[in-house]
């Protein structure tokens, strides 16, 4: 609905009062004027009265009613009064202006009968006979105590009349002026108060636009300038309020934000309520679609949805993991708790998400790992213990059997030995990676080669194979050098166990873009696509019977592995079943800090 101005609420009611007031006052003033000039009216033709009396009483006396009559008409001429005299019995005697002869009794008119029963009667009424208002005066005509009869002086009222119509107009006149000024007052006052009102609704209009800076201007009167002055305190108020409630809530988002763990709230009816930038990433969602819509809605996992009616449900903590399918299988576990408000009211619940992937593939790792290692040292256990009871059953005491069994339970023992020296080298790889055995120092890279070259060199005779060496020589590098060596030993170990005899075998050291790279190339069997991904874990084989027969431990490579990580580098491989396989040991040029797990 259109609202009206101020002006349109305040001129009416100014004006109806002051039309009822004016009203007022002119019916008192005139009804006042109007008995004053009848008093005053009155008071002039008892005067006459008086004075024209005695001229009446003579005649009267001697019952000369014809010089009652022509007196009544001339002193009637004289002063413009309408003189009548008539007889107690009611019979006019006289009149001045018409012929008494023809005048009804006039016993019955009200100011008669008052002159009558002896006092003076005054009545105003209309005049037939003239056809207009008149006043009538009656005064008793007494000689010595006897009523002889009546004198009445009456005038027209017409021309008091007119005389108060003219007054009459000219309050209409000022009541109309006094209206205007009331007009032109009420547009003023309410100009004035509206000029304030909108410099106000401006200022709130800026608060309600989140201005809260701005300060209203305090005006003149008491009342505008309180209420300017409450809106400026409301103003400051909301801004200290409205300041700190933003900054609690940016303390907050920043410290969920920065949360590793996932954070989800809910209310009752599964709405989010919360919920932090790792919950987010986790469930490949936004933040800003999610608040405020149903988990439903959002999370497309069903095992976390089931899970948060559950928890919602349940009156104690509960705890779960859930796979996330479309993330590689991640595992996260997740721990959900009821929200409750400081009165311990429940609103919902909190939901925490910790990823636990990679704790689970280190246990997976640590468990296939003692599997593994149970599985590797109990083949040559069975072996020795097989053996020894064969011994002590009674072949001990056949010489030639019991040597060959020793000679073979002490193989086995050389086994276990190899087995347990390469798993105390791991482990020492990975305690502690500031330690001196691991610690680097800037070394020549061709000596290494020379050394491992040398060690190997028997091997690569035995089968006749031809072991070329390429390095540029003073190629300097941040090595650890023994552990260095043993990584080449371990690669061209297995190039000269995995080739056939008279195969050929090369060492190649050359500086690549990243820093030196050392690469172990053979022509032998080379090894599947398949492998190549766990080829690096530990106890990992392609062929288990041929590496056992080869010697191996399953560890070489492993151990390659974490020596490039001592030395902050890697250790790749290229291989083709049938067309040999090169494995790269790429060294980084400022050999950043070591890394090392398990696998
Ligand atoms: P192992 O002691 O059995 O040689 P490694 O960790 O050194 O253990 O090697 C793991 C497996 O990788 C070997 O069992 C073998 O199957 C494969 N392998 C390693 N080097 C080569 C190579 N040069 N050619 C073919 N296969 C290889």
């Amino acid at each position: 609905m259109r609202k009206r101005r101020l002006l349109w609420q305040l001129f009416p009611a100014y004006l109806a009062i002051v039309i009822v007031s004016l009203a007022a006052i002119v019916w008192y003033a005139t009804d006042a004027m109007r008995s004053f000039y009848h008093e005053q009216m009155a008071n002039s033709l008892h005067a006459r009265s008086a004075l024209i009396a005695n001229q009446f009483i003579d005649r009267l006396r001697q019952s000369q009613y014809a010089a009652v009559d022509s007196l009544c008409k001339e002193l009637g001429k004289r002063s413009s009064t309408r003189i009548t005299v008539i007889l107690p019995s009611g019979k006019v005697v006289g009149d001045t202006e018409e012929n008494p002869a023809v005048m009804d009794n006039h016993a019955d008119r009200p100011e008669i009968k008052a002159a009558l029963v002896g006092g003076s009667g005054r009545s105003v009424r209309y005049s037939h006979t003239l056809g207009i208002d008149m006043m009538y005066v009656a005064v008793p005509l007494r000689h010595r105590g006897r009523l002889l009869g009546v004198l009445r002086c009456s005038v027209g009222l017409a021309s008091i009349g007119q005389a108060m119509y003219a007054t009459y107009w000219r309050i209409i006149l000022s009541a109309l002026i006094v209206a205007l000024l009331v007009a032109i007052g009420s547009l003023l006052i309410s100009r004035w108060i509206s000029r304030h009102l909108e410099v106000m609704k401006r200022g709130v209009q800026a608060y309600a636009d989140g201005d809260l800076s701005r300060r209203l201007d305090i005006p003149d009167s008491a009342e505008l300038a309180g209420l300017a002055e409450a809106f400026n305190q409301m103003a400051r108020q909301l801004d200290s309020r409205i300041g700190t409630i933003t900054r609690q809530r940016n303390e907050r988002e920043a410290i969920l934000a920065s949360m590793a763990e996932g954070l989800l709230a809910v209310d009752s009816d599964e709405k989010i309520i919360s919920i932090n930038r790792a919950t987010a990433q986790m469930f490949d969602i936004t933040v800003e679609e999610s608040e405020g819509r149903l988990v439903q809605e959002i999370f497309r996992n069903t095992a976390l949805q089931d899970f948060v009616t559950h928890t919602l449900a349940s009156s104690i903590p509960v705890e779960e993991e859930i796979i996330l399918p479309k993330r590689a299988n991640r595992v996260l576990k997740v721990t959900g708790t009821a929200l409750q408000d400081t009165d311990g009211v429940r609103l919902g619940a909190v939901m925490v998400f910790n990823d636990v992937t990679e704790m689970r593939r280190l246990e997976t790792l640590r468990k296939d790992f003692v599997a593994n290692v149970s599985h590797e040292l109990k083949t040559p256990i069975t072996s020795i213990k097989g053996f020894v009871e064969t011994l002590l059953d009674g072949a001990i005491d056949q010489p030639e059997d019991a040597r060959r069994f020793l000679q073979t339970v002490a193989r086995h023992v050389d086994r276990l030995n190899l087995i347990i020296e390469d798993l105390l080298f791991l482990s020492r790889l990975e305690q502690d990676p500031t330690a001196e055995h691991v610690r680097l120092q800037p070394g020549e890279l061709a000596e290494v080669v020379s050394g491992a070259v040398e060690a190997c060199r028997p091997k690569a005779a035995e089968k006749n194979i031809n072991l070329a060496v390429e390095c540029p020589p003073g190629l300097q590098a941040m090595i650890n050098a023994p552990l260095l060596e043993q990584a080449m030993i371990n690669l061209v170990d297995n190039a000269i166990k995995y080739s056939g005899p008279g195969n050929r075998v090369e060492l190649t050291v050359r500086q690549g873009d990243g820093g030196p790279e050392i690469a172990v190339r053979d022509w032998g069997a080379g090894i599947s696509p398949k492998h190549l991904p766990r080829l690096f874990e530990r106890f990992y084989r392609v062929d288990q019977a041929r590496s056992r027969a080869l010697g191996g431990t399953g560890l070489g490579l492993a151990i390659v592995k974490h020596i490039a990580g001592v030395h902050g580098g890697r250790v790749e491989v290229v291989s083709a079943p049938g067309e040999g396989s090169t494995f790269t040991l790429s060294l980084t040029r400022a050999n950043s800090s070591p890394q090392t797990n398990l696998s």
